[in-house]
């Protein structure tokens, strides 16, 4: 029902004057069982029960958007020309960029070193999130490193094309098709802010390189919108075709 959008959900049954507070339901359970105070939770809006950010559903949430990825992963390799130069990378779920930063195709791309200065370098000019603050005044020197390689590709997918080298970080999202028009951009802004550092990371280590992110949307019922997920795929596909072929960099 959650899914479906039909659930009388607090905020809903808060403004008809059936409930007192619009507050989520699922997040106020470990509160209040703790005895804590439950002042300030978030709304128990639909978008909010379909979100990793519910407390009472992040685990079904996570699961369910991991199947949709397979998925829709399973379909772009099943769809993959013969001749096609991409090579599909696929990382644990619980891999981050240090773990996927291991393999020599990679390496060969930046080394290690490389990639941590540049991401210093970077991190530095960008300013700290008021959740991440704590983290940064305990370890100032090396945080913005430490935060490069634990960003995990939300749909923990590199495509590469060798030929090219071109790497595709393939970002993965979900949202609530409620809002038919907007959740397209809204999505992709968000998913390109998450990982703006990291690319511009590689992009600074690696100038020999192309770095290109396509970020999938789909809805929270599996849907996605048709004509925004086949351009995203001849994305992927017509750089293929293009003659301009870049050599590796050599490893250092
Ligand atoms: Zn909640």
């Amino acid at each position: 029902m959650a899914v479906a959008g039909n659930t009388p959900t607090a905020n809903f049954l808060t403004k008809i004057g059936k409930i007192q507070s619009a507050g989520c339901r699922l997040c106020r359970i470990a509160p209040e069982a703790r005895g804590e105070s439950t002042d300030g939770l978030a709304a128990e809006t639909h978008g909010h029960i379909n979100s990793v950010g519910c407390k009472g559903m992040a685990t079904t949430v996570t699961a369910a958007n991991h199947s949709i990825w397979r998925h829709l992963y399973d379909s772009m390799h099943a769809a993959q020309k013969p001749k096609s130069k991409l090579k599909f990378v696929t990382i644990d779920k619980q891999s981050n960029m240090s773990t996927l930063w291991r393999p020599e195709e990679f390496l060969r791309i930046c080394s290690k070193e490389e990639l941590a200065k540049k991401a210093q370098d970077i991190g530095v000019t960008m300013p700290v999130k008021k959740s991440q603050e704590a983290r940064y005044n305990l370890y100032p020197q090396s945080f913005f490193v430490n935060r490069c390689w634990g960003r995990r590709p939300g749909g923990v997918t590199v495509a590469i094309n060798k030929a090219l080298q071109i790497v595709y970080i393939l970002e993965f999202g979900r949202s609530t098709e409620r809002d038919e028009g907007g959740f397209l951009e809204v999505k992709e802004a968000e998913a390109n802010e998450q990982h703006t550092s990291i690319i511009d990371a590689l992009k600074a280590a690696a100038p020999k390189c192309q770095f290109e992110q396509i970020n999938f949307v789909v809805g929270v019922r599996g849907s996605v919108v048709e004509s925004d997920f086949y351009t995203k795929l001849k994305r992927l596909d017509e750089q293929r075709r293009k003659k301009r072929v870049i050599g590796f960099s050599p490893i250092t």
